[in-house]
């Protein structure tokens, strides 16, 4: 297997939260080619981890700060190809920030994100009484769209997968924040890894085989504390 594992301690690093990846109308899976090798962050064994909705009512969609979700370039054209299909979920507010600013950004540093309301609430979400979804996610699990569930950024959250300074490297790490204390709570109460809790969009972007390799390689060497 032609990539390295290793565990360090990682804090919220202010790395770019973009992979450049080729123009492409296709997204290729997995994402991250088998030429990629990673890096991994030791507490991605340690944590355990299940979204619980009613507790942060799904605040990754709708954190404040400026930037929206950071997404692939190549994800740039599923995205134009999912409004027209997920318009109809979306509130007023979204389709006037949309027509006002476009679906997504180019920032400054060449990385691209999704529009944001009030550069907070991602211009995908809709609502169900206080808890905020993805409009992209309902319609692909409705069966409206196919082959795009959502971002790889918002399907992996809380991990991340940030580009090293060293060509095709990049590093796996969790990303702790205070709006995920529900997921922590309920992740421990139903034991459940936040690997597997993760394992499908982990599968999109390593592909099936890194990701079983990645979980078995906790399983039988643990980090140490
Ligand atoms: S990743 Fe965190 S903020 Fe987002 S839905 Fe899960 S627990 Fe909630």
């Amino acid at each position: 297997m032609d990539w390295v594992l290793k565990t360090r301690k990682h804090a919220l690093a202010p790395k770019p939260l973009f992979l450049e990846m080729p123009e492409s109308l296709n997204i290729d899976i997995p994402i991250y080619p088998p030429s990629a090798r990673f890096e991994v962050d030791a507490r991605l064994g340690e944590v355990e981890f299940a979204c619980d909705l009613s507790i942060c009512k799904g605040a990754c969609c709708t954190m404040p700060g400026g930037r929206g979700a950071p997404v692939l370039k190549a994800e740039i054209s599923e995205l134009e190809r999912a409004f027209p299909i997920v318009s109809k979920y979306l509130p007023e507010k979204a389709l006037e920030a949309i027509a006002e600013q476009g679906i997504w950004r180019n920032e400054i540093d060449g990385t691209f994100t999704i529009s944001t309301i009030g550069r907070r609430e991602c211009i995908f979400v809709h609502w169900e009484n206080d808890i905020a979804f993805c409009s992209i996610q309902t319609a692909f699990r409705k069966g409206e769209i196919q082959g795009f569930e959502k971002p790889i950024s918002c399907h992996l959250f809380p991990i991340r997968i940030y580009p090293e300074r060293k060509k095709d490297t990049f590093f796996i790490c969790y990303e702790e924040i205070d709006e995920c204390e529900g997921g922590r709570v309920n992740g421990k109460k139903v034991h459940m890894p936040l690997l597997e809790f993760l394992r499908s969009p982990l599968a999109r972007a390593l592909g099936k085989e890194r990701t079983e390799l990645l979980i078995q390689s906790f399983k039988e060497e643990p980090p140490a504390a």
